[in-house]
C-alpha cells in the first residue's frame, strides 16, 4: 500500500499538473448545481452542458420545475442516458424541496440524500461546490486512481475508497482534491488508455509500473 506521506506527495504532483481543475457543469444556482449533477450520473459533463441551456431557461428554479409536464423535461433532456428516470427524479426533487425545504436547498448531506436521484456522490459534489462544504465525491475516476495508486484494496467499496482519501488529505483540500483527481483520470490516467509512458507520478504507482513491464521505482 502506498503511504499516506507518498500519497500526499503524488497528490501535491497531480495538482500541478491541473492548476485550473474545478467542477465542469455549467449552472447558476445551487439549485441549477443539483439538477446538473443528477442529470449527470453515467453521462459526461460534456452531453449535461448541452441540454441543461434549454431546460433551466424553461425551468430555472425548484418552483417552476416541482409543476413542470414531464414530457416537457424529457424532451429538454432526451439527448442524456436514462432520461425518463432522470426526468422523474428532478421534477419528484424540485417537488420535494418545495414541499419540504421552503425551495432551498439543504446544507445538510443526509437530508439531501432524502431527494430522488440524490445519492451520496452527488450530495458531496453538491455541497462541495455550491456551499465548500468539505467532501470528497467519489466517482469512477477517484476509484479508479485510489486503486491504481494503491491505497486502498483493489476490491474496496466506494465508501472504503472515500473513508481513506478522507483521512489521507487534510480537510481543507477535499473539495478542491476531489476535482484534481477527477481532471487527472479525466485527461490523463484515463480509464483504457493511461498515459504511464508520461506519468509525472509513475514512481508512486505500482499499477503504472507493472504496466510499463516491471520498472522499479
Ligand atoms: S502511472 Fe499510469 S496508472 Fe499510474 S497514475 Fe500514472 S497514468 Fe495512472
Amino acid at each position: 500500500m502506498l503511504s499516506k506521506k507518498r500519497f500526499l506527495e503524488a497528490l501535491a504532483i497531480i495538482f500541478e499538473m491541473f492548476p485550473e481543475a474545478k467542477g465542469e457543469l455549467h449552472s447558476k444556482t445551487p439549485f441549477q448545481l443539483l439538477i446538473a449533477t443528477i442529470l449527470s450520473a453515467q453521462a459526461t459533463d460534456k452531453g449535461v452542458n448541452k441540454a441543461t441551456p434549454a431546460l433551466f431557461s424553461a425551468y430555472p428554479d425548484a418552483k417552476s420545475l416541482a409543476v413542470a409536464d414531464i414530457s416537457s423535461i424529457e424532451s429538454k433532456i432526451k439527448s442524456i442516458g436514462l432520461f425518463h428516470t432522470k426526468a422523474k427524479n428532478i421534477k419528484a426533487a424540485a417537488k420535494m424541496l418545495m414541499e419540504d425545504f421552503d425551495g432551498e436547498l439543504p446544507k445538510d448531506k443526509v437530508l439531501l440524500q432524502k431527494l430522488p436521484g440524490v445519492g451520496r456522490k452527488t450530495a458531496n459534489v453538491v455541497l462541495g461546490d455550491a456551499y465548500g462544504i468539505p467532501g470528497i465525491a467519489v466517482d469512477t475516476h477517484l476509484d479508479r486512481i485510489a486503486k491504481r495508486l494503491n491505497i486502498v484494496p483493489q476490491k474496496a467499496s466506494v465508501l472504503d475508497v472515500e473513508k481513506t482519501l478522507m483521512r489521507y488529505i487534510p480537510e481543507e483540500k477535499w473539495v478542491t482534491a476531489h476535482h484534481h483527481l477527477i481532471f487527472f483520470g479525466r485527461y490523463h490516467c484515463t480509464a483504457k488508455n493511461p498515459n504511464c509512458e508520461n506519468c509525472p507520478v509513475l514512481s508512486y504507482c505500482k499499477f503504472g509500473q507493472e504496466r510499463l513491464g516491471g520498472f522499479d521505482a
